[in-house]
Protein backbone atom coordinates (compact mmCIF):
# COMPACT_ATOMS: atom_id res chain seq x y z
CA UNK A 1 0.00 0.00 0.00
CA UNK A 2 1.53 2.98 -1.16
CA UNK A 3 1.33 6.42 1.50
CA UNK A 4 1.14 9.30 1.66
CA UNK A 5 2.96 12.19 3.14
CA UNK A 6 3.04 16.12 2.61
CA UNK A 7 5.67 18.34 2.25
CA UNK A 8 6.16 19.28 5.46
CA UNK A 9 6.23 15.29 7.19
CA UNK A 10 2.88 16.10 9.09
CA UNK A 11 -0.21 14.44 7.48
CA UNK A 12 0.46 11.35 6.59
CA UNK A 13 -2.24 8.32 5.12
CA UNK A 14 -2.65 5.09 3.80
CA UNK A 15 -5.07 5.67 1.23
CA UNK A 16 -6.91 2.33 -0.27
CA UNK A 17 -6.37 3.17 -3.84
CA UNK A 18 -3.80 6.08 -5.19
CA UNK A 19 -5.19 6.64 -8.93
CA UNK A 20 -3.57 8.67 -11.44
CA UNK A 21 -5.91 8.74 -14.98
CA UNK A 22 -4.71 10.30 -18.31
CA UNK A 23 -7.96 10.66 -19.35
CA UNK A 24 -10.87 12.63 -18.29
CA UNK A 25 -13.23 9.29 -19.33
CA UNK A 26 -11.25 7.59 -16.74
CA UNK A 27 -11.49 10.38 -14.19
CA UNK A 28 -15.67 9.78 -14.78
CA UNK A 29 -15.16 6.20 -14.29
CA UNK A 30 -13.27 6.77 -10.68
CA UNK A 31 -16.23 8.70 -9.17
CA UNK A 32 -18.92 6.38 -10.57
CA UNK A 33 -17.14 3.64 -9.06
CA UNK A 34 -16.17 5.55 -5.97
CA UNK A 35 -20.10 5.95 -5.77
CA UNK A 36 -21.44 2.64 -6.23
CA UNK A 37 -18.93 1.56 -3.93
CA UNK A 38 -19.51 4.18 -1.43
CA UNK A 39 -16.02 4.92 -1.25
CA UNK A 40 -14.76 8.48 -1.07
CA UNK A 41 -12.32 10.95 -3.29
CA UNK A 42 -9.94 13.24 -2.09
CA UNK A 43 -7.88 15.11 -5.13
CA UNK A 44 -4.37 15.53 -4.58
CA UNK A 45 -2.03 18.01 -6.31
CA UNK A 46 1.82 18.41 -5.13
CA UNK A 47 0.80 17.36 -1.32
CA UNK A 48 2.23 21.08 -0.53
CA UNK A 49 -0.48 22.04 1.85
CA UNK A 50 0.06 21.61 5.25
CA UNK A 51 -3.45 20.86 6.44
CA UNK A 52 -4.89 17.64 5.90
CA UNK A 53 -6.33 18.37 3.02
CA UNK A 54 -5.53 15.52 0.92
CA UNK A 55 -5.66 13.08 3.62
CA UNK A 56 -7.19 10.12 2.12
CA UNK A 57 -7.98 6.58 3.53
CA UNK A 58 -10.26 6.22 0.66
CA UNK A 59 -9.68 6.92 -2.70
CA UNK A 60 -6.68 9.49 -3.53
CA UNK A 61 -6.78 10.53 -7.32
CA UNK A 62 -3.85 12.75 -8.67
CA UNK A 63 -3.75 14.10 -12.36
CA UNK A 64 -0.48 14.06 -12.41
CA UNK A 65 -0.69 12.13 -15.40
CA UNK A 66 -3.21 14.91 -16.52
CA UNK A 67 -1.48 17.72 -17.83
CA UNK A 68 -0.45 20.36 -20.56
CA UNK A 69 -2.37 23.31 -22.27
CA UNK A 70 -5.05 22.06 -24.40
CA UNK A 71 -5.38 25.50 -26.10
CA UNK A 72 -4.77 29.08 -26.56
CA UNK A 73 -6.52 32.22 -27.60
CA UNK A 74 -3.64 34.45 -28.28
CA UNK A 75 -6.38 37.24 -29.43
CA UNK A 76 -7.76 37.22 -25.56
CA UNK A 77 -4.98 35.89 -24.04
CA UNK A 78 -6.39 32.94 -22.33
CA UNK A 79 -5.50 28.98 -22.13
CA UNK A 80 -7.13 26.40 -21.49
CA UNK A 81 -4.60 24.19 -19.56
CA UNK A 82 -5.29 20.17 -17.83
CA UNK A 83 -5.61 20.83 -13.97
CA UNK A 84 -2.73 18.71 -13.07
CA UNK A 85 -0.43 20.46 -14.75
CA UNK A 86 2.16 22.14 -12.42
CA UNK A 87 2.91 25.39 -12.07
CA UNK A 88 6.79 25.57 -13.55
CA UNK A 89 5.81 23.11 -16.68
CA UNK A 90 2.90 25.58 -17.13
CA UNK A 91 5.43 28.70 -17.56
CA UNK A 92 7.65 27.22 -19.82
CA UNK A 93 4.42 26.22 -22.13
CA UNK A 94 2.90 29.46 -21.75
CA UNK A 95 6.56 31.22 -22.46
CA UNK A 96 6.48 29.17 -25.27
CA UNK A 97 3.39 31.07 -26.47
CA UNK A 98 4.22 34.31 -25.76
CA UNK A 99 2.43 34.34 -22.71
CA UNK A 100 2.70 34.34 -18.78
CA UNK A 101 0.94 34.30 -15.57
CA UNK A 102 0.58 37.76 -14.26
CA UNK A 103 1.44 36.69 -10.91
CA UNK A 104 3.07 33.66 -9.24
CA UNK A 105 3.64 32.77 -5.40
CA UNK A 106 7.37 31.80 -3.99
CA UNK A 107 7.40 28.26 -5.72
CA UNK A 108 6.44 26.80 -8.27
CA UNK A 109 6.49 23.16 -7.48
CA UNK A 110 2.27 23.08 -7.07
CA UNK A 111 -0.23 22.11 -9.22
CA UNK A 112 -2.20 24.82 -11.08
CA UNK A 113 -5.22 23.18 -9.12
CA UNK A 114 -3.65 22.84 -6.44
CA UNK A 115 -2.76 26.15 -5.78
CA UNK A 116 -5.85 27.74 -7.32
CA UNK A 117 -8.29 26.03 -5.03
CA UNK A 118 -6.65 26.71 -2.09
CA UNK A 119 -5.98 30.83 -3.00
CA UNK A 120 -2.18 30.79 -3.17
CA UNK A 121 -1.09 33.73 -4.13
CA UNK A 122 2.05 35.99 -4.50
CA UNK A 123 2.52 39.73 -3.30
CA UNK A 124 1.80 43.09 -5.40
CA UNK A 125 -1.30 45.51 -4.43
CA UNK A 126 -2.53 45.18 -8.28
CA UNK A 127 -2.97 41.48 -7.99
CA UNK A 128 -5.09 39.34 -6.54
CA UNK A 129 -4.53 35.56 -5.90
CA UNK A 130 -4.08 33.44 -8.26
CA UNK A 131 -7.87 31.81 -8.32
CA UNK A 132 -8.59 34.98 -9.46
CA UNK A 133 -7.04 34.51 -13.15
CA UNK A 134 -9.50 31.92 -13.96
CA UNK A 135 -12.06 32.50 -16.79
CA UNK A 136 -13.27 29.34 -16.74
CA UNK A 137 -13.82 25.90 -14.94
CA UNK A 138 -14.64 22.19 -15.74
CA UNK A 139 -14.50 19.69 -12.96
CA UNK A 140 -15.95 16.12 -13.00
CA UNK A 141 -19.15 16.31 -9.67
CA UNK A 142 -20.29 13.98 -7.59
CA UNK A 143 -23.13 12.55 -10.09
CA UNK A 144 -19.84 11.38 -12.59
CA UNK A 145 -20.95 14.41 -15.19
CA UNK A 146 -18.97 17.54 -16.44
CA UNK A 147 -19.63 20.34 -15.33
CA UNK A 148 -18.49 23.91 -16.81
CA UNK A 149 -19.07 27.20 -15.15
CA UNK A 150 -17.87 30.59 -15.40
CA UNK A 151 -18.87 34.70 -14.86
CA UNK A 152 -21.65 34.00 -17.21
CA UNK A 153 -22.52 30.11 -17.08
CA UNK A 154 -23.59 28.81 -14.01
CA UNK A 155 -22.16 31.54 -12.25
CA UNK A 156 -22.77 31.09 -8.54
CA UNK A 157 -21.42 27.61 -9.04
CA UNK A 158 -17.73 29.19 -10.54
CA UNK A 159 -17.14 31.64 -7.72
CA UNK A 160 -18.05 29.01 -5.00
CA UNK A 161 -15.38 26.91 -6.90
CA UNK A 162 -12.57 29.35 -7.75
CA UNK A 163 -11.40 28.41 -4.06
CA UNK A 164 -12.84 25.18 -3.42
CA UNK A 165 -10.61 22.86 -2.21
CA UNK A 166 -11.43 19.84 -4.38
CA UNK A 167 -14.94 20.02 -2.46
CA UNK A 168 -16.94 20.27 -5.39
CA UNK A 169 -15.79 17.82 -7.76
CA UNK A 170 -12.62 16.75 -9.38
CA UNK A 171 -11.41 20.12 -11.51
CA UNK A 172 -10.15 18.67 -14.89
CA UNK A 173 -9.38 21.74 -16.51
CA UNK A 174 -9.24 25.70 -16.09
CA UNK A 175 -9.38 28.64 -18.43
CA UNK A 176 -6.61 31.02 -17.24
CA UNK A 177 -6.40 34.68 -18.20
CA UNK A 178 -2.70 35.85 -19.46
CA UNK A 179 -0.43 38.73 -19.76
CA UNK A 180 1.99 38.51 -22.77
CA UNK A 181 5.53 36.94 -21.66
CA UNK A 182 7.45 39.66 -19.83
CA UNK A 183 10.14 39.63 -17.78
CA UNK A 184 11.18 40.80 -14.37
CA UNK A 185 14.03 42.70 -12.75
CA UNK A 186 14.08 41.54 -8.95
CA UNK A 187 16.21 43.17 -6.29
CA UNK A 188 16.66 42.45 -2.55
CA UNK A 189 18.64 44.57 -0.06
CA UNK A 190 18.92 45.02 3.72
CA UNK A 191 17.05 47.72 5.50
CA UNK A 192 15.67 48.20 9.29
CA UNK A 193 12.12 47.63 10.25
CA UNK A 194 11.51 51.61 11.01
CA UNK A 195 12.91 52.07 7.66
CA UNK A 196 10.64 49.69 6.14
CA UNK A 197 7.75 50.64 8.13
CA UNK A 198 8.19 54.68 6.86
CA UNK A 199 8.82 53.04 3.32
CA UNK A 200 5.95 50.61 3.00
CA UNK A 201 2.96 52.75 1.22
CA UNK A 202 5.46 53.83 -1.00
CA UNK A 203 7.24 50.35 -1.73
CA UNK A 204 3.56 49.08 -2.00
CA UNK A 205 2.98 51.44 -4.75
CA UNK A 206 5.89 51.97 -6.50
CA UNK A 207 6.88 48.34 -7.24
CA UNK A 208 4.77 45.46 -9.19
CA UNK A 209 5.94 43.41 -6.49
CA UNK A 210 7.04 43.74 -3.49
CA UNK A 211 7.21 41.69 -0.09
CA UNK A 212 9.40 41.96 2.89
CA UNK A 213 10.87 39.55 5.27
CA UNK A 214 11.62 40.44 9.14
CA UNK A 215 14.07 38.59 11.68
CA UNK A 216 12.83 38.21 14.97
CA UNK A 217 14.86 39.47 17.86
CA UNK A 218 16.46 42.16 15.32
CA UNK A 219 15.39 45.22 13.55
CA UNK A 220 16.20 43.59 10.53
CA UNK A 221 13.88 43.25 7.38
CA UNK A 222 14.64 42.29 3.98
CA UNK A 223 12.97 43.62 1.15
CA UNK A 224 12.08 42.27 -1.88
CA UNK A 225 11.04 43.99 -5.02
CA UNK A 226 10.43 43.29 -8.89
CA UNK A 227 9.59 45.37 -11.61
CA UNK A 228 9.28 44.60 -15.05
CA UNK A 229 12.37 45.32 -17.50
CA UNK A 230 12.74 45.30 -21.11
CA UNK A 231 16.95 44.52 -20.69
CA UNK A 232 18.04 40.92 -21.48
CA UNK A 233 17.92 38.22 -19.04
CA UNK A 234 20.96 37.20 -17.22
CA UNK A 235 22.35 33.71 -16.64
CA UNK A 236 21.85 32.46 -13.47
CA UNK A 237 25.64 33.44 -12.05
CA UNK A 238 27.59 32.42 -9.19
CA UNK A 239 26.48 35.38 -7.02
CA UNK A 240 22.53 34.06 -7.20
CA UNK A 241 23.65 30.57 -6.69
CA UNK A 242 25.48 32.02 -3.15
CA UNK A 243 22.64 33.85 -2.37
CA UNK A 244 19.73 31.26 -2.58
CA UNK A 245 21.60 28.04 -2.75
CA UNK A 246 24.01 28.39 0.05
CA UNK A 247 23.35 31.08 1.88
CA UNK A 248 19.48 30.78 2.09
CA UNK A 249 19.38 27.12 1.75
CA UNK A 250 22.76 25.18 3.01
CA UNK A 251 23.80 27.75 5.49
CA UNK A 252 19.83 28.13 6.89
CA UNK A 253 19.52 24.48 6.94
CA UNK A 254 22.90 24.00 9.24
CA UNK A 255 21.91 26.51 11.26
CA UNK A 256 18.06 25.33 11.70
CA UNK A 257 19.65 22.39 13.03
CA UNK A 258 21.34 23.73 15.60
CA UNK A 259 19.07 25.96 16.59
CA UNK A 260 16.45 22.60 16.82
CA UNK A 261 19.09 20.64 19.28
CA UNK A 262 20.50 23.75 20.68
CA UNK A 263 17.61 25.69 22.09
CA UNK A 264 19.74 28.83 24.29
CA UNK A 265 21.35 29.16 20.20
CA UNK A 266 17.64 30.13 18.30
CA UNK A 267 17.28 34.19 19.10
CA UNK A 268 21.05 34.23 18.25
CA UNK A 269 20.63 32.11 15.28
CA UNK A 270 17.72 34.74 13.79
CA UNK A 271 20.25 37.51 14.29
CA UNK A 272 23.05 35.61 12.41
CA UNK A 273 20.13 34.76 9.56
CA UNK A 274 19.05 39.09 9.92
CA UNK A 275 22.58 39.80 9.50
CA UNK A 276 23.32 37.59 6.85
CA UNK A 277 20.76 38.66 4.86
CA UNK A 278 21.62 39.04 1.26
CA UNK A 279 21.12 41.54 -1.40
CA UNK A 280 20.71 39.97 -4.77
CA UNK A 281 19.66 41.02 -8.16
CA UNK A 282 18.74 39.38 -11.17
CA UNK A 283 16.83 39.52 -14.38
CA UNK A 284 15.12 36.83 -16.28
CA UNK A 285 11.39 36.00 -17.57
CA UNK A 286 8.82 36.34 -15.24
CA UNK A 287 8.43 32.16 -14.48
CA UNK A 288 12.07 32.09 -13.80
CA UNK A 289 12.07 35.09 -11.30
CA UNK A 290 9.05 34.39 -9.25
CA UNK A 291 10.13 30.89 -7.68
CA UNK A 292 12.71 30.38 -4.80
CA UNK A 293 14.43 27.09 -4.25
CA UNK A 294 12.42 26.19 -0.63
CA UNK A 295 15.11 23.43 0.68
CA UNK A 296 14.66 23.37 4.49
CA UNK A 297 11.43 21.87 5.48
CA UNK A 298 9.46 24.10 7.59
CA UNK A 299 6.09 24.28 9.54
CA UNK A 300 3.91 27.56 8.32
CA UNK A 301 0.83 29.19 9.14
CA UNK A 302 -0.30 32.29 6.78
CA UNK A 303 -3.20 34.99 7.99
CA UNK A 304 -4.65 37.02 5.96
CA UNK A 305 -5.58 40.73 7.83
CA UNK A 306 -6.99 43.56 6.41
CA UNK A 307 -4.44 45.97 4.46
CA UNK A 308 -5.38 48.56 6.61
CA UNK A 309 -4.40 47.05 9.86
CA UNK A 310 -1.25 45.59 8.81
CA UNK A 311 1.11 47.74 10.49
CA UNK A 312 -0.62 47.57 14.25
CA UNK A 313 -1.00 43.61 13.89
CA UNK A 314 2.78 43.64 12.64
CA UNK A 315 3.63 45.39 15.70
CA UNK A 316 1.74 43.44 18.45
CA UNK A 317 3.45 40.05 16.29
CA UNK A 318 6.76 41.32 16.78
CA UNK A 319 6.39 42.30 20.25
CA UNK A 320 4.57 39.02 21.01
CA UNK A 321 7.72 36.78 19.86
CA UNK A 322 10.13 39.12 21.91
CA UNK A 323 7.86 38.84 25.29
CA UNK A 324 7.24 35.24 24.72
CA UNK A 325 10.26 34.32 23.72
CA UNK A 326 9.46 31.86 21.38
CA UNK A 327 11.99 29.37 19.78
CA UNK A 328 11.86 31.02 16.17
CA UNK A 329 14.68 31.69 13.79
CA UNK A 330 12.71 31.61 10.68
CA UNK A 331 11.99 34.83 9.23
CA UNK A 332 7.98 36.37 9.42
CA UNK A 333 7.42 36.78 5.59
CA UNK A 334 5.03 39.96 4.91
CA UNK A 335 2.81 40.29 1.54
CA UNK A 336 0.04 41.88 -0.15
CA UNK A 337 -2.74 41.24 -1.83
CA UNK A 338 -5.45 42.95 -4.01
CA UNK A 339 -9.18 42.39 -3.02
CA UNK A 340 -11.48 40.08 -4.82
CA UNK A 341 -14.75 38.49 -5.54
CA UNK A 342 -14.41 34.88 -4.72
CA UNK A 343 -16.35 33.10 -1.69
CA UNK A 344 -13.93 31.10 -0.10
CA UNK A 345 -10.51 33.33 -0.55
CA UNK A 346 -9.13 34.95 2.33
CA UNK A 347 -8.99 38.42 0.19
CA UNK A 348 -13.15 38.11 -0.11
CA UNK A 349 -13.99 41.60 -0.26
CA UNK A 350 -10.69 43.18 1.41
CA UNK A 351 -7.11 44.37 -0.05
CA UNK A 352 -5.01 42.40 2.49
CA UNK A 353 -1.94 42.16 3.68
CA UNK A 354 -0.21 37.78 4.83
CA UNK A 355 2.03 37.19 7.69
CA UNK A 356 3.64 34.14 6.70
CA UNK A 357 5.14 32.38 9.94
CA UNK A 358 7.30 29.48 9.87
CA UNK A 359 9.17 26.95 12.15
CA UNK A 360 11.66 24.45 11.41
CA UNK A 361 10.46 20.80 10.86
CA UNK A 362 10.46 19.10 14.51
CA UNK A 363 10.66 22.59 16.55
CA UNK A 364 8.04 23.18 18.74
CA UNK A 365 5.23 26.03 16.93
CA UNK A 366 2.09 25.25 18.40
CA UNK A 367 2.05 27.80 20.73
CA UNK A 368 3.75 30.16 18.81
CA UNK A 369 1.35 29.89 16.00
CA UNK A 370 -0.95 30.18 18.40
CA UNK A 371 -0.30 33.66 20.27
CA UNK A 372 -0.05 34.59 16.77
CA UNK A 373 -3.29 33.53 15.95
CA UNK A 374 -5.04 35.29 18.61
CA UNK A 375 -3.80 38.63 17.49
CA UNK A 376 -5.08 37.52 14.00
CA UNK A 377 -8.51 36.79 15.50
CA UNK A 378 -8.79 39.96 16.94
CA UNK A 379 -8.71 41.34 13.39
CA UNK A 380 -10.97 39.25 11.69
CA UNK A 381 -8.07 37.31 9.90
CA UNK A 382 -8.76 34.66 7.55
CA UNK A 383 -6.04 31.58 7.28
CA UNK A 384 -4.52 30.22 4.63
CA UNK A 385 -6.54 27.45 3.30
CA UNK A 386 -3.17 25.05 2.56
CA UNK A 387 -1.76 26.24 5.61
CA UNK A 388 -1.59 25.25 9.86
CA UNK A 389 -4.08 27.04 11.42
CA UNK A 390 -6.83 25.83 14.55
CA UNK A 391 -10.28 27.81 13.23
CA UNK A 392 -13.20 26.39 13.65
CA UNK A 393 -16.43 26.36 11.47
CA UNK A 394 -18.05 28.98 13.47
CA UNK A 395 -15.04 31.13 13.25
CA UNK A 396 -14.52 30.72 9.79
CA UNK A 397 -18.24 31.52 9.18
CA UNK A 398 -18.52 34.43 10.97
CA UNK A 399 -15.54 35.61 8.63
CA UNK A 400 -16.30 34.50 5.34
CA UNK A 401 -19.44 36.76 4.30
CA UNK A 402 -20.10 34.55 1.54
CA UNK A 403 -19.54 30.84 4.09
CA UNK A 404 -23.85 29.63 4.09
CA UNK A 405 -23.95 30.41 0.22
CA UNK A 406 -20.75 28.05 -0.44
CA UNK A 407 -22.24 25.29 1.72
CA UNK A 408 -25.34 25.79 0.21
CA UNK A 409 -23.75 24.92 -3.71
CA UNK A 410 -21.76 22.18 -2.02
CA UNK A 411 -24.61 20.15 -0.64
CA UNK A 412 -26.33 21.09 -3.89
CA UNK A 413 -23.24 19.12 -6.00
CA UNK A 414 -22.17 16.79 -3.31
CA UNK A 415 -25.39 15.74 -0.96
CA UNK A 416 -23.08 12.49 -0.82
CA UNK A 417 -20.20 14.30 0.55
CA UNK A 418 -18.11 11.49 -1.21
CA UNK A 419 -15.07 14.87 -2.12
CA UNK A 420 -14.83 15.37 2.18
CA UNK A 421 -12.44 13.97 4.57
CA UNK A 422 -12.59 13.72 7.99
CA UNK A 423 -11.01 17.18 8.23
CA UNK A 424 -12.90 18.73 5.41
CA UNK A 425 -16.11 17.41 8.19
CA UNK A 426 -15.18 19.27 10.57
CA UNK A 427 -15.52 22.45 8.97
CA UNK A 428 -17.79 22.22 6.45
CA UNK A 429 -20.53 19.72 7.13
C1 LIG B 1 7.53 25.42 0.35
C2 LIG B 1 6.14 25.98 0.15
C3 LIG B 1 5.98 27.25 -0.38
C4 LIG B 1 4.71 27.80 -0.56
N1 LIG B 1 4.59 29.07 -1.07
C5 LIG B 1 3.37 29.64 -1.17
C6 LIG B 1 3.21 30.97 -1.65
O1 LIG B 1 4.17 31.64 -2.05
N2 LIG B 1 1.96 31.49 -1.66
C7 LIG B 1 0.88 30.81 -1.21
O2 LIG B 1 -0.21 31.36 -1.20
N3 LIG B 1 0.99 29.52 -0.82
C8 LIG B 1 2.20 28.93 -0.78
N4 LIG B 1 2.31 27.62 -0.37
C9 LIG B 1 1.08 26.85 -0.14
C10 LIG B 1 0.69 26.09 -1.40
O3 LIG B 1 0.67 26.93 -2.52
C11 LIG B 1 -0.72 25.50 -1.24
O4 LIG B 1 -0.78 24.68 -0.11
C12 LIG B 1 -1.14 24.71 -2.49
O5 LIG B 1 -2.45 24.28 -2.32
C13 LIG B 1 -0.26 23.52 -2.76
O6 LIG B 1 -0.52 23.02 -4.04
P1 LIG B 1 -0.48 21.46 -4.33
O7 LIG B 1 -0.51 21.28 -5.79
O8 LIG B 1 0.60 20.83 -3.56
O9 LIG B 1 -1.92 21.06 -3.76
P2 LIG B 1 -2.30 19.99 -2.63
O10 LIG B 1 -1.74 20.46 -1.34
O11 LIG B 1 -1.98 18.64 -3.08
O12 LIG B 1 -3.88 20.20 -2.63
C14 LIG B 1 -4.42 21.44 -2.25
C15 LIG B 1 -5.93 21.41 -2.45
O13 LIG B 1 -6.23 21.41 -3.85
C16 LIG B 1 -7.16 20.38 -4.13
N5 LIG B 1 -6.96 19.91 -5.48
C17 LIG B 1 -5.82 19.50 -6.07
N6 LIG B 1 -6.05 19.10 -7.33
C18 LIG B 1 -7.38 19.27 -7.56
C19 LIG B 1 -8.25 19.04 -8.68
N7 LIG B 1 -7.79 18.57 -9.83
N8 LIG B 1 -9.55 19.32 -8.52
C20 LIG B 1 -10.05 19.81 -7.37
N9 LIG B 1 -9.28 20.04 -6.30
C21 LIG B 1 -7.96 19.78 -6.39
C22 LIG B 1 -6.86 19.32 -3.10
O14 LIG B 1 -7.94 18.43 -2.93
C23 LIG B 1 -6.59 20.16 -1.87
O15 LIG B 1 -7.79 20.49 -1.24
C24 LIG B 1 3.56 27.04 -0.20
C25 LIG B 1 3.71 25.74 0.32
C26 LIG B 1 5.00 25.21 0.49
C27 LIG B 1 5.15 23.82 1.04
Amino acid sequence: MKTFQNWSGDVKSSPKEWLFPAEEAEIIQIVHSAREKGNKIRVIGSGHSFTALVHSDSILVSLDRFSGVVSVDKEKLQATVKAGTKIHELGKLLWAEGMALENQGDIDQQSVAGALSTGTHGSGITFGSLATQIRGIRMITASGEPLECSETLNADIFKAAQVSMGMLGIITHFTLQLVPAYKLHYHASKTTVKECMSQLTTLKQNNRNFEFYYFPYTEIAQVKIMNETQEAPQPYGLANYLSDMVLENGLFQIMSTISKYVPGTTTGISKLAGLGASSASRKCWSHNAYPTARLVRFHEMEYNIPAENFEEVFREVKKCIEKNRFRVHFPLECRFVKSDDIWLSPAYQRESAYIAAHAYQGMPYKEYFGALEQIYHRYGGRPHWGKLHTCKSEYLSQNYPMWESFLKIRRRLDSGNIFLNGYLESLFL
